[in-house]
């Protein structure tokens, strides 16, 4: 999502005459666009920050700004604290980029905007084969350890019919992957007056001719709907792989993170999904250490992954958040603690990963080429329908198209193949 702001960020550049800088060292405007989901984010940002005042003070004309989440959520304290940032703005806030620019230094933009979904706002994307499209900003959830509510907002659906146009466009430009993107795309329409869901939305997108391949994330559980797996499995460009955040294996911490699910209604989910369609990857989020979590609520998750044997996690230490109610819970786990729970949930992930892998040597998959591998140029990289990477000896030619290849090895987080 992040990332997706920032191509709306670049757009507005793009459109008011600025170029992209080729180094940082020439640039005239760094725009720093911030996440702030955990501690680690923030100290990576105030690291680059430390490094641009340096920068600052060999070129005084150089603008710093700060976008995102910190800026949302520390606004003028920011300033204080760190007075070489000219100026600041919150994700809904990405609109009035031209004004800050323009305007006196110390300016914040970080007034939550309900109208910030029909705003239409120029875009720069890269590379011409996959695009992201927010299709509802922000997020009512209020799961205890989020931070998400406070600094986007509450949930907004945008209208269909600018989506459908937006996707149109893209189509028309020769993009082949739209992924839409939502904190909780099950929950599309809930706001809009025409009578409208996720499941419905995604049919109209299908019917855009051009894009070979549709995904979505994230789907809250809870909201998770049979309707929902009806649609993907009729919807041959909806690719075959979920992103279900699962969080915790014990009712307990579900209950005390305020997901709204138990581990068996979440675990029947799954099971509807694998009896539609048994290949069908799914992947998940897993926070480890929440407060109060004890050694046997880990088991629980633990035994979950074993279970359910996702094709891919993504697995974090619980951090503390500003503001949140996890915050205020007792029996807060210590982070060595947490780090040997990590450390037990990767392993076990990678040998179910590696083992699922395995499975596919000999098959023969169909993969969208992203480009030359960062290593060899003569290596491409692609991925599957199911989001896995494939890598395989190929040319420039191969860029931006689907091919079939063999799988010819396994490995712990991407296949090798052979071109067909
Ligand atoms: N909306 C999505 C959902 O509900 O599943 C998730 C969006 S959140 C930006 C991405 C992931 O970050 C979450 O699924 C959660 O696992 C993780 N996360 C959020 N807050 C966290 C925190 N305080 N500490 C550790 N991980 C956190
Ligand atoms: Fe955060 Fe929960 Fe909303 Fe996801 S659903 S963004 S985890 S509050």
């Amino acid at each position: 999502m992040n990332v997706h702001d920032s191509e709306k960020i670049a757009g507005i550049f793009d459109e008011t005459g600025y170029g992209a800088a080729v180094d940082s060292g020439d640039a005239d405007i760094i725009v720093l666009n911030t996440c702030s989901i955990r501690a680690k984010a923030e100290q990576k940002f105030t690291s680059e920050l430390g490094k641009l005042k340096k920068a600052k003070q060999k070129n005084p004309n150089l603008k710093i700004a700060v976008a995102g989440c910190i800026a949302q959520q520390s606004g003028k304290k920011l300033l204080k604290r760190f007075p070489y940032i000219d100026f600041l703005f919150g994700p809904d806030n990405i609109g009035s980029l031209n004004s800050l620019i323009d305007g006196g230094n110390g300016r914040t933009a970080i007034e939550h905007n309900p109208d910030y979904h029909t705003s239409s706002i120029p875009m720069k994307r890269e590379g011409g084969l996959k695009a992201w499209v927010s299709i509802m900003y922000g997020c009512d959830n209020y799961c205890a350890y989020c931070i998400v509510p406070y600094t986007r907002g509450r949930e907004r659906s945008r209208p269909t019919s600018d989506i459908y146009d937006e996707v149109k466009s893209l189509a028309e430009e020769g993009f082949k992957e739209i992924t839409l993107l939502g904190q909780n795309v099950n929950s599309y329409g809930k706001n809009l007056s025409d009578n409208i869901d996720f499941p419905d939305l995604l049919r109209k997108i299908h019917d855009i001719e051009g894009p070979e391949r549709i995904r979505f994330v994230t789907s809250h559980p809870r909201d998770f709907s049979s309707k929902l797996i009806s649609a993907v499995r009729d919807l041959p460009k909806v690719c075959e792989h979920m992103h279900l955040p699962l969080q915790a294996g014990s009712d307990t911490v579900l209950k005390a993170m305020n997901r709204g699910y138990t581990y068996s209604e979440y675990k029947a989910k799954i099971d509807m999904i694998r009896d539609a369609d048994p290949y069908m990857a799914v992947s998940t989020d897993i926070i480890v250490g929440f407060p109060g979590e004890t050694d046997e609520d880990f088991e629980s998750t633990f035994q979950a992954l074993a279970e359910i044997e996702y094709d891919s996690i993504y697995a974090f230490k619980y951090s503390k958040r500003p503001g949140t109610e996890a915050l205020t819970l007792p029996d807060h786990v210590d982070e060595d603690v947490k780090s040997s729970r990590l450390t037990r949930l990767l392993d076990l992930q990678e040998s179910i990963c590696y083992r699922k892998n395995k499975v596919l040597e000999g098959k023969v998959v169909e993969v969208l080429v992203d480009g030359p591998s960062a290593t060899n140029p003569n290596i491409m990289t692609g991925r599957t329908r199911s989001n896995k990477i494939v890598n395989f000896e190929g040319d420039e030619a191969d860029v931006g198209n689907s091919v079939f290849v063999k799988i010819v090895e396994a490995r712990m987080h991407s296949l090798n193949g052979e071109k067909m």
